[in-house]
């Protein structure tokens, strides 16, 4: 507890700055101000990531600040206190959290830290493929495609041509359909324009995309998935369904049927796994990997309820099942941090009921698929609306100014090619 002219006032620790902790920590700002609470949020980095643009920072169509906010001016002006380190472990007798290195005691602690990449053991996949989780993946897929067609353009033989620009995309969900897109786009687009006059034309640079299931997006309804998957082989792209990868080489993916799909740049979209943090003296319950909370999103570990932590987002499991959305973790936030403030002040908790607000997929450049309020829609009006929800997600006038402006050059210019990473 901090201590305000000799009133105690409780110290709530925010873990990770993504979706579910910016948001928990801006719903508390109004008990902040009050002088209720005090609040600091822990984050790796020092910005909050917008991760669904994060395909467009791979492809060149926006740069990579664009989709990053710092956390010191999302919380500008307010009490919050930020803190750039690593959550290393939690203490739960002691109410203390260790930020590297440095210990933080906590009234109530809020776990947001949640996911990264899951490879599923599946072999070479780690070390052969491109994970598309943060910041800095963006900007080296962006790198690496860029690299591939600066050593395709130094070859003269044919085929180490072909093999250099054979580029795949594992994961038919929303993340892997939006990159594939993107990716087909960006590859004809530069390939045609700066490196055609080396023999890498759009002819033989290839997308691939594969997954395990009978259809991509099998979240949304079959007409919308026919049209995802229509656009994508309209840009080129191979879709290989049924097609469980078993094993990634550095020259591509061999799959359980045992055919191979030639790819020496994949990037790697097939799914995540909570970040669970340590704790020094017990151990969450894990309900698939995530740690189980009660309605209220307090953790639980075996039987017993810890009522000082509550967990959100991917990271939590919570008692109906849901998907690790960021619309989720958004919606949670705002449950948990009711909880807090009443809990704070001696009132009961609530429960939570998940409404989606639907769902919109891009498919590359004007051209996307939703489903809102049982509504499906598709095309450009869609793609339009896509942008649109996305750019008033974010807090700062000036990011909105800035993805605008950009979103706006690259209507009428290439895309740039400069290799930022090598
Ligand atoms: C490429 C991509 C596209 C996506 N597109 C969409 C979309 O279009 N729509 C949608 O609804 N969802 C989308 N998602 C999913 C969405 O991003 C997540 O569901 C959402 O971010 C979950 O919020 P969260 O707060 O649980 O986790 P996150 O937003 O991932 O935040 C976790 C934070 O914790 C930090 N952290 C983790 N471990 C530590 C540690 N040990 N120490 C310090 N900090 C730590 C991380 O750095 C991160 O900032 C997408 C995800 C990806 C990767």
């Amino acid at each position: 507890m901090n201590s305000t002219n000799n009133q105690k006032i409780p110290h709530i620790v925010v873990l990770g700055a993504g979706f579910g902790g910016v948001y928990v920590t801006k719903k508390m700002l109004h008990a902040v101000r009050a002088g209720l609470i005090d609040v600091t949020i822990v984050n790796r980095t020092n910005y909050f990531l917008f991760t669904p643009l994060l395909h467009e920072v791979a492809t060149g169509a926006l740069s990579p600040t664009c989709v990053a906010e710092p956390l010191r001016e999302v919380f500008h002006g307010t009490k919050v206190r930020v803190v750039q380190g690593n959550v290393d472990s939690i203490n739960t007798a002691n109410k203390t959290v260790t930020i590297s290195g440095n210990p933080i005691a906590y009234d109530s602690l809020v776990i947001a830290t949640g996911a990264e990449t899951n490879y599923y053991g599946i072999a070479g996949a780690q070390e052969n493929t491109l994970p598309l989780k943060n910041l800095y993946d963006a900007a080296r897929i962006r790198s690496v495609i860029i690299d591939r067609f600066e050593k395709a353009a130094t070859t003269k033989d044919k085929s180490e041509k072909e093999s250099l620009l054979s580029f795949a995309v594992v994961g038919g969900g929303a993340t892997g359909v939006e990159m594939a897109a993107e990716l087909a786009e960006f590859v004809a687009g530069i390939s045609e324009r700066y490196y055609s006059i080396h023999d890498c034309t759009p002819e033989i640079a290839k997308v691939s995309i594969v997954d395990t299931g009978p259809e991509l997006l099998q979240m949304f309804a079959p007409s919308l998935r026919k049209a995802a998957e229509n656009r994508l082989i309209k840009a080129g792209v191979a879709v290989y369904h049924n097609s469980a990868v078993t094993s990634v080489t550095p020259e591509g993916l061999t799959l359980a049927n045992s055919t191979t799909i030639p790819a020496k740049t994949v990037i790697w979209s097939a799914g995540v796994k909570a970040i669970i943090p340590k704790f020094e003296d017990i151990q969450p319950t894990l309900v698939k990997g995530r740690i189980s909370v009660n309605n209220f999103f307090q953790m639980l570990n075996s039987e017993n309820v810890i009522s000082d932590i509550f967990v959100l987002g991917d990271v939590a499991s919570y008692p109906t099942p849901l998907p690790m959305l960021a619309q989720v973790a958004e919606g949670q936030a705002a449950t948990v941090a009711k909880n807090i403030c009443a809990q704070v002040s001696g009132r009961p908790l609530a429960g939570f009921t998940y409404k989606s607000k639907g769902s919109m997929v891009s498919v590359g450049q004007w051209f996307a698929i939703g489903e809102i309020f049982s509504m499906k829609i598709s095309g450009r009006i869609t793609w339009w609306m896509w942008r649109t929800v996305y750019l008033f997600k974010f807090a700062s006038f000036k990011k909105r100014v800035r993805i605008m402006f950009e979103w706006t050059l690259e209507l009428f210019f290439p895309r740039d090619i400069t290799k930022i990473i090598n």
